[in-house]
């Protein structure tokens, strides 16, 4: 005899694209809360964030600085399946970010002359060094894709990461202008909230689309519960991505992935492969979350299908 799904199970059952269901139990204090969530899955976006501003030489010999360096390690990482890159350019003689636009030009032609990625390109110069505001917006004048907005100021361990409102409202004006699409950084809920009122005065254009930003020191801490809430607040039809910083990245990539969000990797945020090893290149990031998504069922976006994901063709 064959055993056949019945009822909702086998509604279940004739989802034409992966479905995840979780669970989640507090174990800690035995309650019996259980919450079943049913995610009809697109496509899964990767992003990279290749260098950042912070990580040095010293940290690990294998974060790129030059922007031949940032370039070539872009490419890879878009061959192993990132379709959006995170870009920041390094000042080559002292090795510490900047917002130079001759170094994002030259990082942006190699990329372009080689791969269709999505280009996200910084406008938080070096948080905690709060560069001037005209600085920050120079990336915009190169026409990338996207450009990351840091949705609110954060202390950031003895420094603050500052994003007033008058910045804010410039860079969404100039992003509406250009027809950039901003990737709406957060690092705390308050910052969905400014994103929300953002869009209220018609200087967001929904469908939004939000990068959360888990395990920052003085954020919210990389867990499943921060990710539920954020996801859970977010305006309906808005696309989400989530970034785990250090040790973060792979739980928050494997839950953002099986939540049917999106998620990004990469030596801006984490400089190891596993505990004491050090990854050794952003592509080697990038391989690991492919894997583990087809090995869960879940396609891998191409650029061109992640445009359209994102709305911006
Ligand atoms: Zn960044």
């Amino acid at each position: 005899m064959q055993l056949t799904p019945k009822g909702a199970a086998a509604r279940l059952f004739q989802y034409p694209r992966p479905v995840s269901i979780l669970f989640f139990c507090n174990w800690r204090d035995n309650t019996s809360s259980l919450t079943l969530i049913q995610v009809n899955m697109e496509k899964l976006i990767i992003t990279v964030g290749i260098t950042g501003s912070r990580i040095t030489r010293q940290q690990t010999p294998y974060i790129p600085i030059t922007p031949e360096e940032i370039a070539r390690s872009g490419i890879e990482a878009w061959g192993a399946g990132a379709s959006i890159l995170h870009i920041h350019v390094r000042d080559p003689k002292t090795g510490l970010g900047t917002q130079d636009l001759s170094l994002f030009k030259e990082v942006v032609d190699r990329i372009r002359s080689k791969t269709d990625a999505i280009l996200c390109l910084t406008t938080s110069g070096i948080p905690g060094r709060n560069l001037q505001f005209q600085e920050r917006l120079v990336p915009l004048s190169l026409n990338p894709e996207l450009v990351s907005f840091d949705a609110g100021s954060i202390n950031m361990r003895e420094n603050v990461f500052l994003n007033p409102p008058e910045f804010l409202e410039t860079l969404a004006k100039e992003t509406l202008m250009k027809g950039i699409k901003p990737e709406l950084e957060v690092f705390e809920v308050g910052m969905v909230d400014t994103c929300l009122r953002y869009m209220e005065k018609g200087l967001l254009k929904p469908p939004l689309h939000f990068q959360f930003v888990l395990g920052v020191l003085g954020g919210m801490p990389a867990t499943a519960k921060s990710l539920l809430h954020l996801s859970e607040i977010v305006p309906q039809g808005s696309t989400w991505s989530v970034i785990g910083i250090g040790p973060g990245q792979l739980p928050m990539a494997m839950t953002g992935m099986v939540m049917g969000g999106h998620v990004r990797v990469g030596l801006e945020d984490n400089i190891y492969y596993s505990k004491g090893v050090l990854a050794e290149s952003n592509a080697q990031l990038v391989e690991r979350v492919v894997r583990i998504a087809k090995e869960f069922g879940r396609e891998i976006a191409t650029p061109q299908e992640s445009r359209k994901i994102l709305n911006l063709l």
